[in-house]
């Protein structure tokens, strides 16, 4: 590790929240990467991207979602139907099961609404505490620690943890950040494990994290080599659509300050009615 080698516990909780405000700097725009509308759809999106990627799940689940709507309509579905509109997402016919099992169990005994804990998503089939905190982190605003596999490698490069066991890398990185903060710290994580920290051949050379990284040299560190490897919106040639990611996130956060002004004009504005007491 080097000139990490004596860091102490404060030492790695600083580097750690550094990572993840110039992660923050770099993916602006990270999010949850499946689509979806309510709670529902979310969970059923998280089941089927077991083993396969989110865009493939994103193109299949409007198809699924526009005949299934709801837990109810899924419970009820004939499954060779749900069969045939999962089948992209590879494992389809224990998938298909799956979901079929999770609708039944929502509508039985959670009066068709998905619950919003932890304890109780995870007695749901096909649902283990990965896609429990995704569900809760991103549909309910619960903040959760996602640890899935980029997670795992990542925290481990960073040095945030050196187990292989989720629950204890969830708990060892969930006490080096404030809760509030959960959720981003694993969508930011997730953004750099997939563009830039590959698994194979993570592009050293080319990640502006370096200078906070203990495993950086673990792949390529040629400059020029790294910035070939690097994927999606960083890819080499894709400027443009980085450029547009930037300005949606900037319109984006311009929105949030605006809107968030208007709430507070709005707060005050009834302070004073209640106040002079004009309200009605
Ligand atoms: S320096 Fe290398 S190992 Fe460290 S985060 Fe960057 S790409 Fe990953």
């Amino acid at each position: 590790m080097g000139k990490w080698d004596q860091e102490t516990a404060l030492g790695l909780k600083r580097r750690a929240r550094k990572i993840n405000r110039e992660l923050a700097e770099l993916y602006p725009y990270a999010h949850a990467e499946l689509d979806f509308r309510n709670p529902f759809e979310l969970l059923v999106a998280t089941v089927l991207s077991a083993q396969t990627t989110d865009v493939r799940v994103n193109a299949i689940t409007p198809a699924l979602f526009a005949r299934f709507p709801t837990p109810l309509a899924m419970a009820q579905a004939p499954i060779m139907e749900v069969e045939e509109l999962i089948r992209t997402t590879g494992f389809f016919r224990a998938k298909a099961a799956n979901l079929l099992a999770l609708a039944n169990r929502l509508v039985d005994e959670y009066d068709g609404v998905v619950p919003g804990s932890v304890e109780a998503l995870v007695t749901l089939p096909g649902v283990g505490r990965k896609t429990a905190n995704v569900v809760l982190g991103n549909a309910f605003g619960v903040p959760g620690i996602t640890v899935d596999t980029h997670f795992i490698r990542l925290a481990r490069r960073f040095g945030w943890t050196d187990s292989m066991d989720p629950v204890r890398i969830e708990s060892d990185v969930a006490a080096l950040f404030e809760r509030r903060d959960w959720t981003m710290v694993s969508h930011r994580v997730v953004f750099h494990g997939r563009r830039i920290c590959h698994a194979k051949k993570p592009a050293c050379g080319a990640c502006p994290i370096a200078h906070l990284c203990p495993a950086y040299g673990d792949g390529e560190v040629d400059p020029v080599k790294a910035a070939k490897l690097l994927k999606y919106e960083l890819a080499p040639g894709q400027e443009e659509l980085l450029a547009k990611m930037l300005a949606d996130s900037a319109q984006a956060a311009q929105y949030r300050q605006e809107s968030q002004a208007e709430d507070r004009r709005d707060a005050a504005e009834t302070g004073r009615t209640l106040r002079t007491g004009t309200g009605k």
